[in-house]
């Protein structure tokens, strides 16, 4: 569902506008050459899920690429600005990080450059509509991105070109492989079931892949529920002839994969273990709130 106007909210720099207003510079760096780091946090009631763990993860990022100015701390009391903006606690808040304005445009970036800060808030479904994981679609798809696919950057055109090709063959997500190895979905991490345990690559082999927040809490819950996940080389066969596999992200917090390359998963529906892994994050999400709601 393409969202309406009406359902976003966008900050630059301090000033909300409506997403039809935002402006920024054409010199923007992250125009420019993609120089710009980000994150999407999930809220629920108000509540980001794993929020400190995105704090964490930017502050790396922006260490990482040497972008400065910018505090990652700010990151809840702005994303509270957008949802009282928006008048809903449901939402997504994307915020990107940009080297800044930089006019001529050249490679080397400026000593005393302001970075650039946009975030974006956009409504999304309540805790109670996601009770139901949706299904996905996926197509195993070479991963031709730059090597540190690890540092949360907006160059993302090989993400965007693969999940334009899986689109092209009816898939929703287009699942990146090197060498003969699954590393992770366009905007996605990706697991699979195997005789009762969770398999899901390793962040450093085949090559670095994105330190998914949403990974790393099915790794702690699947602990919580003593289910084994193995951390380890994973290949489109054994994918393809899973009987359950499933993706997380942020923004879709968990999706059960029905389809690889046209495939049918398992039933083509959500798997036992897929189902008490969902239920223990939705449980998790609805602990969040109530803590902070004092219920
Ligand atoms: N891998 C890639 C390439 C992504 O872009 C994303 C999210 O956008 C993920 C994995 C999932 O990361 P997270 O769970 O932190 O949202």
């Amino acid at each position: 569902m393409m969202p309406t106007l009406g359902s976003m909210l966008v900050w630059i720099n301090g000033t909300i506008s409506p997403p039809e207003e935002a402006r920024i510079s054409v010199f923007d760096r992250g125009f420019m050459y993609g120089d710009a780091v980000y994150e999407l946090v999930r809220f629920f009631g108000g509540e980001g899920f794993g929020l400190d763990l995105h704090v964490e993860r930017l502050r790396s990022n922006l260490a990482r690429t040497g972008i400065g100015g910018f505090d990652p701390d700010r990151y809840p009391a702005i994303a509270g600005e957008l949802l009282d903006g928006l008048g809903s606690g449901d939402a997504t808040v994307y915020l990107q990080v940009t080297r800044g304005v930089q006019m001529p445009r050249r490679h080397l970036p400026a000593d005393d450059l302001t970075p650039t800060v946009v975030a974006v808030a956009s409504l999304a479904k309540s805790l109670e509509d996601l009770e139901r994981p949706a299904g996905v679609t996926v197509a195993i798809h070479p991963d031709l991105r730059r090597v540190h696919c690890d540092v949360k950057a907006t160059s993302l055109l090989e993400n965007v070109l693969a999940t334009m090709s899986a689109s092209e063959s009816g898939a929703q997500e287009p699942i990146l492989e090197v060498g003969g190895q699954l590393t992770e979905g366009a905007s996605s991490s990706i697991f699979l079931v195997d005789r009762g345990s969770l398999r899901t690559p390793r962040l450093d082999e085949p090559r670095p892949i994105l330190p998914g927040i949403s990974r790393r809490l099915v790794v702690e819950v699947a602990g919580e529920l003593g289910i084994e996940c193995r951390e380890e080389a994973v290949t489109a066969r054994e994918l393809r002839e899973a009987g359950e596999a499933f993706l997380t992200s942020s923004s879709r917090v968990l999706a059960p994969v029905t389809r690889v390359d046209g495939t049918e998963i398992g039933s083509g529906t959500a798997g036992e273990v897929t189902l008490r892994i969902h239920r223990a994050l939705v449980e998790r999400i609805r602990g969040m709130s109530a803590l902070h709601s004092g219920a």
